[in-house]
């Protein structure tokens, strides 16, 4: 089974190498074969500079450059077009989301399931407004319009049978819809519980004005 890790990369410069030496402990320690595809999406620090410095040494790690910025779900498709691997797993690049939690997600493929769904249960802490109210709201709607009750669409990191994802187009927002929608489709869904950690380096790049989007694409979704 090969494993291919996707990752959207906006201005996460101090992420990159740490991220990246995470992910390689993992699939030291578990052996599994793999590509890493590292999405850059037009950032403005030295992005693109780490992740060129990576793949000259390492060719399981392959890049995309956009020249501008067209957003993490533009970013995601591209990386989940070029996949390979018989399982995909998205990934946010600014170590929020664990590499250490990759085998559990297996784990869930290789019992049957055909999407595994992250769920960060404390991943609020002093973002109320903000952050709280918005999220459990759009997920209320979310799982009200798709019929699936997922708490967390949001959490980028997911495993997929490639065969569910590669296909289907994605714009906006709706790689939030994937695990919805690879159910409409047949497919047995399943969410765990993953480790969410606080971002060290660089900045969120959304606030209130992403639950509008989201929801606009999630009618979009539902109608497509
Ligand atoms: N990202 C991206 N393009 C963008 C905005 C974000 O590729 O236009 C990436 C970003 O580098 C990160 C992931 O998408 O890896 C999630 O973004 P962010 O951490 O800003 O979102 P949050 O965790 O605050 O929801
Ligand atoms: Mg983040």
């Amino acid at each position: 089974m090969k494993i291919s890790i996707v990752l959207p990369i906006y201005n996460e410069e101090k992420n990159i190498p740490i991220l990246y030496q995470e992910l390689k402990e993992v699939f030291n320690k578990t052996g599994f074969d793999y590509e890493i595809i590292a999405v850059n999406d037009g950032s403005k620090d030295k992005s693109w500079l780490e992740m060129k410095n990576i793949s000259e040494t390492d060719r399981k790690y392959k890049l995309i450059n956009f020249k501008y910025n067209f957003g993490q779900t533009s970013a995601l498709a591209a990386g989940i077009k070029l996949a390979s691997g018989d399982v995909i797993i998205p990934m946010d690049s600014d170590l929020q989301n664990d590499p250490a939690d990759i085998p559990i997600f297996i784990d869930k493929i290789n019992e049957g399931y055909d999407v595994v769904s992250g769920w960060r249960q404390k991943r609020w802490k002093g973002n109320m407004f903000s952050r709280k109210i918005p999220s459990v709201i759009a997920n209320w709607l979310i799982a009200f319009i798709t019929g699936i009750k997922i708490h967390d669409n949001g959490c980028t990191m997911k495993a997929y049978k490639r065969e569910i994802i590669q296909g289907v187009n994605l714009y906006g927002e709706m790689h939030r819809f994937v695990a919805a929608y690879a159910s409409w489709r047949g497919g047995r869904v399943i969410e765990i519980i993953v480790n969410s950690r606080e971002r060290k380096y660089g900045n969120t790049n959304y606030g209130i004005s992403r639950t509008f989007k989201v929801l606009l694409d999630l009618i979009v979704f539902k109608f497509m």
